[in-house]
C-alpha cells in the first residue's frame, strides 16, 4: 500500500469514527460540548439496554453518565400490568453504584432512546422517585430520537407542580354547591382519620373523598404496610368507583393535617389524571381536585394542570378507551 492510500485509508477511518460519534445531533442550541459528548455516550449505551416489556411491548431504554461511567436501564414489566420503569431503574442502579449523595449531585441528565420523542416526561411514580433522589431544579430530560438523530433536552422541572402552586380559592369559587364540598371536605376528613401511617409521615398521611355524576361518594385514606406497596387516597376511592362501574368523577377532595396543606403524590396525580382522561373524552370537563386545609381554605387546580406532559390510556391506547366506555354511563 502507498503511504497515500494508508493515509486516505486513515482518514476514511477517522471519518467513519466521526460519523459514528456524530450519529446524534442536537436539536436546539448547546454551550456544553462535555455534557454533549456524555449524553451522546448515553444515548449509545441506551441504545442497546435490555428491557422486558411482554404486556405493553414499550421498550423504555435509559442512561446516564456519573463520575465518567455510563450507566443504563430499562423497563420490565410482570403479572398484571405492573413494571420496573425505565427511570427508576436507572437510577436504582447509580445508587447502588455511586451512592445516594454523589447520584444526587452528580446526575445531570437521564437519557431516553425512543424510536420517535413524544410529549410526555416520566410517570407521575417516577416523578416522586426522582424528586426523592435526584437534583431535579436542574436535572435534564433527554430523548434520542432514534429516527432522526436528533437529541432534544428538556427540564425535568417542567414535571413539576407544587402545591402551593395549585391557585387558592374561596369556597365560593370551587365548582361545587356548598352543600357538596362541605360533604366531601367531612367525608375525606373521616377518611383520613383511618387509613395505616405505621411508616407514613404525618404530613403525608391523606384523606381524599369523590362525588361522581352519578350522585356517588367515595372516600378512602393512605395506607402502608412493611413491603412498601403503599395504597394511594386518590388512587383507593378511584379503585371503589370502578369497582362499581362509576367512571365519571365531578371533583375529588384531599384533606391532611388541620391547618396544613395536604401533599398529592404524583403517583396519585397519576391516578386521577387516567380517570379524568375519561371525562374528557366524554366532553366532561376535567375532574376538578381540590386541597384544603380543614380550616375553610382552598386550592383548585385538575390533574392535568398538576401533571404538566402526562400520558394516560387515552393517549396510549385511544381505541380501546373507546371501546371500553361505550357502554358506560
Ligand atoms: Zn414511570
Amino acid at each position: 500500500m502507498t503511504r497515500g492510500a494508508f493515509l486516505a485509508l486513515a482518514l476514511l477511518g477517522i471519518a467513519c469514527e466521526t460519523r459514528e460519534l456524530s450519529r446524534w445531533k442536537m436539536a436546539g442550541p448547546s454551550s456544553d460540548p462535555e455534557l454533549e459528548q456524555q449524553i451522546f455516550r448515553a444515548l449509545d449505551a441506551a441504545s442497546e439496554a435490555g428491557t422486558y416489556p411482554p404486556i405493553s411491548k414499550f421498550q423504555v431504554r435509559t442512561a446516564t453518565v456519573v463520575e465518567e461511567r455510563v450507566v443504563v436501564g430499562g423497563n420490565t414489566e410482570y403479572h398484571v400490568p405492573e413494571a420496573i420503569h425505565g427511570e427508576s431503574a436507572l437510577v436504582n442502579h447509580v445508587i447502588s453504584l455511586v451512592g445516594p449523595e454523589v447520584t444526587r449531585e452528580k446526575v445531570r441528565f437521564i437519557a431516553y432512546y425512543a424510536e420517535s420523542c413524544g410529549d410526555s416526561l416520566s410517570c407521575g411514580d417516577c416523578r416522586d422517585y426522582q424528586i426523592e433522589t435526584l437534583d431535579v431544579e436542574n436535572l435534564l430530560a433527554v430523548c434520542g430520537d432514534a429516527s432522526t438523530g436528533l437529541v432534544h433536552v428538556r427540564r425535568f422541572r417542567d414535571a413539576l407542580v407544587p402545591e402551593e402552586s395549585f391557585p387558592e380559592v374561596s369556597a365560593s369559587d370551587v365548582p361545587l354547591s356548598k352543600e357538596d364540598l362541605d360533604r366531601l371536605v367531612a367525608e375525606a376528613t373521616r377518611a383520613r382519620e383511618g387509613g395505616i401511617d405505621l411508616f407514613t409521615s404525618r404530613d403525608h398521611h391523606a384523606g381524599a373523598s369523590a362525588l361522581s355524576y352519578a350522585g356517588a361518594v367515595y372516600r378512602a385514606a393512605g395506607v402502608d404496610d412493611a413491603a412498601f406497596h403503599y395504597r394511594y387516597p386518590i388512587g383507593g376511592l378511584l379503585q371503589q368507583a370502578a369497582t362499581e362501574k362509576d367512571y365519571f368523577l365531578e371533583a375529588i377532595v384531599v384533606v391532611g393535617e388541620k391547618g396544613a396543606w395536604p401533599r398529592v403524590s404524583y403517583r396519585d396525580r397519576q391516578y386521577g389524571h387516567e380517570f379524568s382522561s375519561f371525562n374528557v373524552k366524554r366532553g366532561r370537563p376535567p375532574i376538578r381536585l381540590v386541597l384544603t386545609d380543614g380550616e375553610g381554605r382552598f386550592r383548585l387546580t385538575t390533574f392535568e394542570e398538576s401533571l404538566p406532559h402526562a400520558f394516560s390510556a387515552a393517549s396510549f391506547l385511544p381505541g380501546r378507551v373507546e371501546e371500553f366506555l361505550a357502554d358506560k354511563q
